[in-house]
């Protein structure tokens, strides 16, 4: 069936939108309005294009006539999205006999038959559908190629090579338009998010000969480095060239620049090459983004066939955002919106380097980004005595736990058999910036005998070198090559233009010097959660915590206490005097002290020598206070009631370093946060405790302080008496972490073994751990919210589990009115992007 409809050819006014003749369409009608020299464009629209595919052609005659009569055309696809992809483009439609003759004559021979020979091969791929082979023994360059490649479609097709220009565009159009349609194809657009109808444009273009007499060529051009995004003047130029050949090409005869293959574009057309920047200068400017300027030149003439958006990293995104922002070519706002907060990510990690081959041993949960290289050893003793020996290990274990922490911070990275996103491993690594896979339950985990078997079968054993990756989960043979990270001037000028406009406060979850160390140089505003019982694990420290737990007597555990305050007070006056006034938010002790005894036989042995009890004696001990469910049991504030003295010597630590750190410098005001309550009678009891202990303290040293009691929300209960527990709490904090572990009454620790076919069957849409689910436990925090502000307004309200950090929840906890997300430290630049995002 034929159609009058009518022909858009690209003007400046013509009517086209992306969302109706694709991007490239769009895109080509900028440059047109620009005034470059683009050849004559015909675009089609998504409708059209579909038309084609179900039979209904437009009218060739009608299609044609905007071009001149020897015209040599080119179609290519004009998806919505450039990423979405679309059919390869198809060249030098038009060629036949007669054209030949003519070009013969004006572009020689040589060029004349090298376009119909292309012209032939693509035909025959992309319409005839015929197989690619069927050319290999065709030399390009030899005096009958043409001849043979023509016969060669003859004999394929039994018909003769079409003549008619009429004809070959019409083939075209509708070989371009069903591909577009087959299923391969709408499978991988939509796995690149893609909608199931999206729609694809085609454009016509006139063809300017890269082929012929005079200087010609084709290539691309760009102002930045794609890697970096530094201004350099970069891209490839091949002469007597056509399409893509510049950029597969890579013995291509002339270049860009100069170098060891050739004299550069600049030095043999220096105007074409001037003229060529002012264009992607102009580009730039006009189509307010750092552009790559597809061109050919045609016996020294240049035109611009096409414009797209320069492929980038990370990290020349951000620079490239910048830089347009500081010449004044995009508002600041803008930039902010450029950059996918995720990808500061890269920035703030090594990485391995994308175009690098990776030699992919399994798979797990990406836990914590960056990459790094080590030898494999299986115990946290190993991991310190290799850092001791200044050589890189991987810290491999089944699952970590309290013990192995000061393995990990020996180590390069992590890799675990079992957990989820806020396992202890996976905690621990994204609070001190150390790459981490979990869950990585393909692979097969012999700790005894020190070996991995990778799903292939390669065996790994101790001291064989692997690599991390923990930004996207993968096990790496080897050692590949790296990307440094780069925290350069252009991020640091990103970020504070994100902290101009964000309005909901960053914090860090901080719970060493060193973590408040790196929370400020990421400009955190405070710490929202200083995990306090890791600082029990230092060998110490350890041993009089287990004497603490082995107490028969209330004066015993006092003494154990006393020996620990000092240690303590000192942890809490470095972070002050780290934060320098900033807030400090610090949770009492929460986890069951068994977390604190050895497991095995070997450990029981050591504790009884160490404390002078009999073997047996341990043993019972530490059988009496295993719990069935330990993370549902004796924690939290549980443990604060029952066994008040730490918390008592904990108030006392904070109480005299707040003493202390104010002398120096402003008043410090600390935040004490009880963690696990599920009801008011318990802060009631705690806080009394509390006030007391200052009291105490403030009479002793005859000084003045303030200090904040608030309340961790991480019952469901909690949650939902909010409206009683507010009045005895001036904030409340959600620890998401237990909270989502709780509503879904499922696992943190264990849920990485099936959350993978959980995902993929869609009952959770993504890993809950990982993505705050804003409807289930979304709801309890809204509840929380508005009851506990209801009870009292001036109610401070935040989030502090490992999802702080992340753009879905900072856009929930500015729409719930919190005042703020605390995050691990290494998140903090990514929220501070993601709430500025919000806010422009
Ligand atoms: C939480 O439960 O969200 C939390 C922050 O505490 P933790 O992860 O230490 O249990
Ligand atoms: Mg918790």
């Amino acid at each position: 069936m034929q159609h009058d409809q009518e022909i858009t050819v690209i003007t400046p006014t013509a009517k086209l939108a992306t969302d109706t003749h694709g991007g490239r369409a769009k895109c080509l009608q900028r440059l047109v309005r620009l005034d470059l020299p683009v050849p004559k464009t015909v675009a089609l629209s998504f409708d059209e294009v579909h038309g084609i595919a179900a039979g209904d052609m437009p009218d060739m005659a009608a299609m044609l006539a905007p071009f001149g009569e020897d015209a040599l055309l080119c179609v290519r696809p004009s998806s919505e999205d450039p990423d979405w992809g679309g059919p390869g483009a198809v060249l030098n439609i038009g060629m036949n006999d007669a054209r030949f003759v003519d070009l013969c004559e004006t572009l020689g021979r040589d060029a004349a038959s090298s376009i119909y020979l292309r012209f032939v091969q693509a035909y025959a791929i992309h319409v005839a559908r015929l197989d690619p082979d069927m050319f290999d023994h065709i030399l390009p360059d030899s005096a009958d190629a043409l001849s043979e490649a023509l016969r060669a479609y003859e004999d394929e097709t039994e018909e003769e090579f079409p003549q008619d220009p009429a004809v070959q565009l019409a083939e075209v159009l509708r070989s371009m338009a069903r591909a577009w349609e087959g299923t391969t194809a709408r499978l991988l657009r939509q796995a690149k998010g893609a909608p199931a109808d999206a729609g694809l444009g085609l454009v016509v273009q006139e063809m300017a000969h890269g082929l012929g007499l005079g200087e010609c060529g084709s290539g691309v051009i760009q102002l930045v480095n794609s890697k970096t995004g530094e201004a350099q003047i970069t891209g490839r130029y091949m002469c007597q060239s056509q399409g893509r050949d510049a950029l597969l090409n890579r013995s291509a005869s002339m270049f860009l620049e100069e170098d060891d293959r050739g004299p550069s574009l600049q030095a043999v057309l220096p105007e074409p090459f001037e003229q060529l920047l002012e264009h992607t200068r102009l580009m730039r400017e006009r189509l307010r983004e750092e552009m790559q300027a597809e061109f050919t030149i045609e016996n020294g003439r240049v035109h611009i066939l096409d414009g797209v958006r320069v492929a980038r990293s990370a990290r020349a995104a951000v620079r490239i955002a910048v830089s347009l922002a500081e010449d004044g070519i995009i508002p600041r706002e803008e930039a902010l919106t450029r950059i996918d907060p995720r990808a500061i990510n890269e920035l703030l990690h090594r990485q391995v380097d994308p175009a690098a081959p990776r030699d992919t041993l399994a798979t797990g949960i990406a836990a914590s980004p960056g990459a790094a290289t080590g030898r494999i050893v299986f115990t946290a003793d190993e991991a310190q005595a290799s850092a001791a020996r200044g050589e890189a290990c991987v810290l491999v274990r089944r699952e970590t736990n309290p013990e192995d922490i000061r393995g990990m911070h020996a180590a390069a990275a992590v890799l675990t058999e079992r957990g989820g996103m806020t396992s202890h491993a996976a905690v621990i690594a994204r609070g001190i910036g150390l790459p981490c896979v979990v869950g990585a339950s393909d692979i097969k985990f012999h700790i005894r005998k020190k070996m991995l078997v990778a799903p292939d079968g390669r065996e790994l054993h101790a001291g064989d070198t692997v690599t991390i990756d923990g930004s996207n989960g993968e096990v790496l043979w080897g050692e590949p090559p790296m990307l440094e990270a780069a925290q350069d001037d252009a991020f640091r000028s990103l970020m504070a233009w994100a902290d101009e406009v964000r309005d909901i406060g960053v914090r860090a979850n901080a719970d060493t010097p060193a973590d408040a160390q790196t929370a400020k140089n990421f400009a955190a505003e405070g710490i929202g959660l200083c995990r306090t019982e890791h600082m029990f694990f230092d060998a110490d420290r350890l041993t009089v915590m287990r004497e603490m737990i082995f107490a028969d007597t209330s004066q015993d555990r006092a003494a154990a206490l006393d020996r620990l305050l000092p240690m303590q007070r000192a942890d809490f006056s470095e972070l002050f005097r780290i934060m320098q006034g900033k807030p400090v938010c610090i949770r009492l002790f929460d986890p069951p002290l068994h977390e604190f005894l050895p497991s095995d036989r070997a450990g029981h042995r050591e504790l009884a020598e160490a404390l002078d009890l009999p073997l047996s004696d341990v043993t019972r001990r530490v059988e009496a206070l295993g719990e069935y469910n330990p993370m549902l049991g004796m924690r939290g504030v549980r443990l604060g009631i029952t066994v008040p003295e730490i918390y008592d010597m904990q108030a006392r630590a904070i109480f005299e370093a707040t003493i202390e750190a104010s002398q120096d410098g402003d008043a410090v005001v600390p935040e004490i946060m009880i963690p696990l309550v599920s009801a008011k009678r318990e802060v009631e009891l705690v806080k009394t405790r509390i006030d007391a202990v200052a009291a105490a303290v403030r009479n002793e040293q005859g000084q003045e302080f303030d200090y904040r009691l608030g309340v961790m929300v991480e019952t469901p209960r909690a949650a939902l008496k909010a409206g009683e527990i507010a009045p005895h709490a001036s904030f409340l904090s959600f620890g998401t972490n237990d909270l989502t572990q709780m509503t879904y009454g499922l696992s943190r620790d264990d849920a990485g073994r099936f959350m993978s076919a959980y995902v993929q069957q869609g009952v959770f849409p993504e890993d809950p751990f990982h993505e705050l689910d804003t409807e289930g436990v979304g709801e309890l925090l809204q509840i929380g919210a508005e009851r506990g502000r209801s009870a009292r307004s001036d109610l401070v309200l935040s989030i502090c589990g490992e999802h702080g950090g992340s753009p879905e929840s900072i856009a929930f906890s500015r729409a719930a009115g919190f005042n703020y997300v605390s995050c691990s430290p290494f998140r903090v630049p990514v929220a501070r992007l993601a709430a500025a995002q919000f806010a422009v």
